[in-house]
Formats: C-alpha cells, structure tokens, sequence
C-alpha cells in the first residue's frame, strides 16, 4: 500500500486524487481479506465434524462396533456430526445464491398477524423447557407482501435462538408494531445477552460469540447472517439490542402501507 503511495503521488502530485486511490485499494483488499477468511472459515466448520466422525469411525472399525453398549453411542455421534454438515453446506448454498443474486422472492400478500400466530404456536407445542410465550400482537390483520418460506425461516431462526438462550423459567415475548411504513416485529428472551461490542457482529457469517456454546448447539453461525439478507431482500431491517444477563431482542421491520380498511383506529 505504501509503495502505492509514493508512486501515485510522483504521478499526480494532487492529494485528493490520492485519496481515492487509497481507498480503492483498501476496499479491494478488504473483499480478498474478507473471502479469504471466509474459505478459511468454511475450511475449518467443515474440518470440525469430520474429524470427529473419524476418530469415531476408527474406534468403531477397530471393534467399537462389537460393544452392545458404545456402539449405539457412537453411530449417534457420527449421525450427528453428519447432519450438521448438511446444515452448513445447506445454508452455504443459500448465501451463495444471495450473493450472486441468484434467488426470487415469491411474494403473496399475507396477514403477518395470523402468519407469525401459527409460527408462534408450532414452537409453543414442540417446546420441551420451560419458558413461557406472551404475545402483544395486534388483533387485527396485518397485510403485508412477503415470501412465507423465507420469513418462516427468518422467524424459526430468531425464535430457535431465544429458546437456546432463554434460561428455565424465562419468557420469551413476541411484539408486533405498526410504523407509519412499515411493522416492526421483536422477539425478546430473558437469557444471558449479548456484550455490546458483539451486538452488530452477530449478523455477519461465521460469528458466534461464544464459538464452543453455539457448536454444541448444532449451530451453524450462519441463521443470523442470512436472516440479514432474507430481510433486505424485503426492504426490511434487522438488529438487535441487548442487556448482558438480562436478555436481547432481535428486531425486524417490512414494509407496509397501512390501507384505509386497515386502519381500524
Ligand atoms: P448460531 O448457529 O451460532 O446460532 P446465529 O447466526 O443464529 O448462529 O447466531 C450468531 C450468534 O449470535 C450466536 O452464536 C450467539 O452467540 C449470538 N446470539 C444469537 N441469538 C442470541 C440470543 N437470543 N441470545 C444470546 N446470543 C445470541
């Protein structure tokens, strides 16, 4: 970069003109940077699981496999390791479609009031802790022009979260709000936050706060980022705010135009 410097200024003499130059190169470097990370990333969530499955293998191959009360373990272990890599390489595929745009929303116009109800209910039914669901949720329908499939994949990504954070006897709390142009929707949970200085990292691929925590869980570190780009593929936002020890709550808005049936008011 520096030998960059002086040989444009020789050429040039003019600052601004360098500056640009400047900082052309370090937005190029910062994409190869970027990718580069992200191979390396992929490299080793991949490195991870397989591993595992080796040793396992080789302790099953070795005779594990004649042990009535391992075997069972272990073949569990191997499936496990196996589902998470389709997991992974699954979700891989669906940012790469994002990232060379290859993808179409297929948008009907849905009351978002009864769609995230039957979302809410499907977890409130196959939940096994003990946390507890309320819901402020207008009692009205809410139109909006969404693709269910990807919203439904937003919202099981946000809701699975706070159930794997939330402690035993928490509650997680769903809001709807009409904006001007938009609603904004929240999911609250009363689990152990997020440090502040991670709170916006926790959209970009591959970041977890608490790697070791997060592959226990199956995780993938990717549900967050593609959340992000599901939302701006609508026009919406997504962030997130937090209290470490007390809890955090994802938000996302759409757009919306409040129509004159709408507005019950
Ligand atoms: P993961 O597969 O790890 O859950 P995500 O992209 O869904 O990946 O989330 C990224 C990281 O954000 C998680 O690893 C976790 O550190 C943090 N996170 C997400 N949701 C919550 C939450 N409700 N409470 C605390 N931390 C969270």
């Amino acid at each position: 970069l520096r030998a960059n410097f002086s040989v444009i200024q020789k050429d040039t003499g003019f600052v601004n003109g360098l500056i640009a130059v400047l900082h052309d190169i370090t937005e190029q470097e910062k994409i190869e940077m970027d990718r580069r990370e992200f191979v390396a990333n992929v490299s080793h969530e991949l490195r991870t699981p397989l591993t595992t499955m080796r040793s396992y293998l080789e302790a099953l191959a070795e005779g594990a496999w004649q042990d009535a009360d391992i075997a069972p373990h272990f073949l569990e272990v191997t499936q496990t390791e196996t589902e998470r890599m389709i997991r992974l390489v699954n979700d891989l595929l669906q940012l790469s479609k994002f990232d060379s745009r290859d993808y179409q929303l297929t948008k009907k116009d849905v009351d978002f009031t009864e769609f995230f109800n039957r979302i809410i209910d499907r977890f409130e039914m196959t939940k096994s802790q003990d946390v507890t669901f309320k819901r402020k949720l207008p009692r009205y329908p809410i139109y909006v022009e969404i693709d269910t499939d990807k919203l439904t994949q937003v919202i099981d990504n946000i809701i699975s979260n706070a159930l794997k954070y939330s402690p035993e006897g928490g509650q997680v709390t769903f809001k709807v709000e009409e904006k001007s142009d938009k609603i904004e929707i929240s999911i609250r949970d009363q689990g152990m936050g997020i440090p502040k200085k991670n709170l916006d990292r926790i959209f970009e691929r591959f970041y977890r706060v608490d790697r070791a925590r997060s592959r226990k869980m199956g995780g993938t570190g990717l549900g967050l980022a593609i959340a992000k780009e599901m939302i701006t593929a609508h026009d919406g936002h997504i962030w997130a705010t937090s209290v470490e020890g007390k809890g955090t709550t994802i938000f996302f808005t759409l757009p919306y135009e409040m129509s004159q049936e709408d507005d019950w008011s």
